[in-house]
């Protein structure tokens, strides 16, 4: 597949996401040329905070099931509160009904397969697994449009094993939860967490690659399209090695 223009889709409440610069990475690296739209849901009309809301995941354990949202769910969407989202008050959304809607708020004009539109959202993407049935927050929800969410980078990949082990033993005695939470603070994204800049890029370009080449990952660590299930792998492959494997590079440079 070829590309001739990228849409990116901005996310205001995660100011971490500098647009202007991933535009610049993504003309830089593809010598193609980058449109930066407003948010996504910013394209809808009145219906739009009901139609998300009725995307919300309230079982995690069962396929998606239509969810008729109440006035206090659709006004949530309105005032658009998942930019206040913390690990313990996160709501769940189906990434593929998610990408559906926003489907239909790109102009049909610009839905071209020469277009890839990649939209940032702080709402955390899910989809269901039919392998161990149950809802996995994700980061990135491919093809066209391709959507990016940053509440799934810091919620999808997995802290370290220790400290869940430490919450868990924290929780039951009755003790503070904070303290643990800074213990292990720097080894895994936070809200608003400044990296995040640098590794979105990683998940554009696994946007990019999976649009263009049908494979969105790598196996290799050593590489920016590592698909991470830990939060460790996600900041080693990102910031200290930060480019691509042998393969990749080559396949980059033949597009
Ligand atoms: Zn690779």
């Amino acid at each position: 597949m070829k590309i001739s223009q990228v849409f990116l889709y901005d996310e205001p409440s995660v100011p971490e996401i500098d647009i202007k610069h991933i535009s610049d990475f993504i003309k830089e690296l593809f010598g193609i040329d980058v449109k930066i739209q407003k948010n996504i849901l910013s394209f809808g009309d009145d219906t739009i905070a009901e139609r998300i809301a009725s995307c919300r995941v309230f079982n995690p354990r069962r396929p998606f099931q239509r969810h008729y949202p109440t006035q206090e769910e659709i006004q949530f969407e309105v005032r658009n509160e998942s930019d206040s989202a913390t690990t313990e008050n996160i709501i769940m959304y189906d990434g593929f009904e998610f990408q559906n809607i926003i489907s239909e708020l790109i102009p049909k004009e610009e839905q071209t397969f020469e277009n890839l539109h990649i939209a940032f959202t702080n709402k955390l993407m899910c989809t269901y697994d039919y392998n161990d049935y149950r809802y996995h927050g994700r980061a990135l929800i491919g093809s066209n449009p391709s959507i990016i969410s940053t509440t799934g980078i810091i919620e999808a990949p997995a802290k370290p094993r220790e400290y869940y082990m430490e919450l868990i033993s924290n929780m039951t005695q009755g003790l503070n939860l904070e303290s643990v939470k800074r213990k292990y603070s720097g080894r895994y994204l936070e809200y608003h967490d400044k990296r995040l800049d640098k590794i979105v890029e990683g998940y554009v370009l696994q946007a990019m690659f999976y649009y263009i080449t049908g494979e969105a990952f790598c196996d290799s660590l050593e590489c920016r399209l590592h698909n991470a299930h830990w939060q460790k792998d996600l900041l080693y492959s990102q910031l200290e090695v930060g480019r691509f494997c042998d393969k990749h590079q080559r396949i980059l440079e033949n597009l």
